[in-house]
């Protein structure tokens, strides 16, 4: 049997109950784990992407140097605030979707080259990596190029009315009145949110974390969102949610904590994602080398900020995610042979015997 991360899903759940046309907004990394997640549950994702390819703030644009904030030609504005010379400030063991390894190896077994084996590597390596993981799903066939979204509505409120739920209605209401929307539309929508919203708190809205690892976090929460869709996954009830995040910001309050850092995850991010596992119905917790390795990154780079993409001492934990990795590209060299693991569902993969769907927590 090949191996598998805790973020691959839980193949032993029963069947969707139900599948539902759902917008994704944006084809950067989280559109694309969206994408990705909402086929492998057998939705059918539309995702609008503004721009005409994938990879959203990882696509270089070298107008950006000269212009960084795009004011001088409003015609041909870009959205990137990458550089030139921008490397990654996480490693790329960490930075990777769960069952597609960010490392020369996986990309190669993708078919993919790499061009830049640093652990922090250069943006394009990143963008590589983006397109090989859409390539691989075959995500571009859904998505809208050139289609940009001026305006979306919450669907709780126009299907259930209900005051009690959890927020995306019942998965029937969900799926039965309108089109579902995944934001996966960068940061830029959420400062616009967070400017908006009293004290740079968000109220009765939970998906704006930051320090965190994004690519795997997107992954999760695009998973349960799938989930809840299909009716396999349930949120608490509204009230439910409502007392948990009372109880969180007193807790933040007590600890001193301003509103404005509310959504700043840092070591908090592990518990999260580990409840969202919980929550898709997969009770196998991440391996502890993500956190040791996230903090470990963490002081390396405050004691070395000039050279710590280029000299670390995270030796033990890089050592237990190289044997993780590597033992996924066997699996992904395996179903490589067997065509695309595109929008298969995570029982067709079971059947297939593809690492998508071998999860260690059956
Ligand atoms: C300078 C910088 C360095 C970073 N370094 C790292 C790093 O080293 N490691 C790491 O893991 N993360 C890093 N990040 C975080 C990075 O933002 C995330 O990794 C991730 O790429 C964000 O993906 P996203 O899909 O949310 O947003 P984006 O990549 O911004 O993608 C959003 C997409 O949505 C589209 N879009 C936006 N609005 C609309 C609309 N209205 N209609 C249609 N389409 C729309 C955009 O065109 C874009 O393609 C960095 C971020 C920055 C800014």
């Amino acid at each position: 049997m090949a191996a598998a991360s805790p973020l691959t899903p839980h193949a032993s759940l029963p069947r969707s109950k139900q599948s539902c046309s759902v917008a994704v907004v944006g084809a950067g990394a989280a559109g694309l784990a969206a994408a990705r997640e909402l086929l492998r549950e057998g939705h059918t994702p539309v995702v609008f992407e503004q721009g005409s390819q994938p990879g959203g703030i990882w696509m270089y644009d070298e107008r950006t140097d000269a212009d960084p904030l795009g004011e001088r030609d409003t015609r041909r504005r870009a959205h990137s605030s990458m550089y030139r010379g921008l490397r990654t400030n996480l490693p790329r063991e960490l930075m990777g979707f769960g069952d597609f390894p960010f490392t020369p190896a996986g990309m190669a077994a993708a078919g993919a080259a790499s061009a830049d084996a640093r652990r922090f590597p250069s943006h394009g390596e990143v963008l590589a990596y983006l397109r090989a993981f859409a390539a691989r799903h075959d995500l571009e066939r859904h998505v809208r190029f050139g289609a940009r979204v001026t305006r979306a509505a919450p669907v709780w409120s126009s299907s259930s009315g209900q005051q009690e739920g959890n927020g995306v209605g019942t998965a029937s209401d969900a799926c039965g009145d309108g089109e579902p929307v995944v934001a996966g539309c960068g940061p830029r929508w959420a400062v616009t949110f967070e400017v908006e919203a009293e004290g740079g708190r968000v109220e009765q809205q939970q998906q704006l974390p930051w320090k965190v690892v994004p690519f795997p976090q997107f992954e999760l929460q695009a998973r349960l969102v799938a989930r809840v869709l299909s009716g396999r996954a349930a949120l608490p009830s509204r009230s439910a949610m409502a007392a948990e995040m009372d109880k969180f910001y007193a807790g933040l309050r007590e600890a001193g904590v301003p509103p404005k850092w509310t959504h700043m995850m840092d070591v908090r991010q592990w518990e999260y994602n580990n409840w969202l596992i919980t929550q898709a119905g997969c009770p196998q917790p991440l391996p502890a080398w993500r956190g040791d390795m996230y903090a470990a990154t963490g002081r390396n780079k405050r004691a070395h900020p000039d050279d710590y993409r280029d000299h670390w001492d995270d030796t033990s934990s890089l050592e237990e995610a190289q044997e993780e990795l590597a033992a996924l590209v066997e699996g992904l060299r395996g179903s490589q042979e067997q065509g695309p693991a595109g929008s298969i569902s995570s029982d067709a993969d079971a059947a297939n015997g593809t690492p998508a769907a071998i999860s260690v927590c059956t």
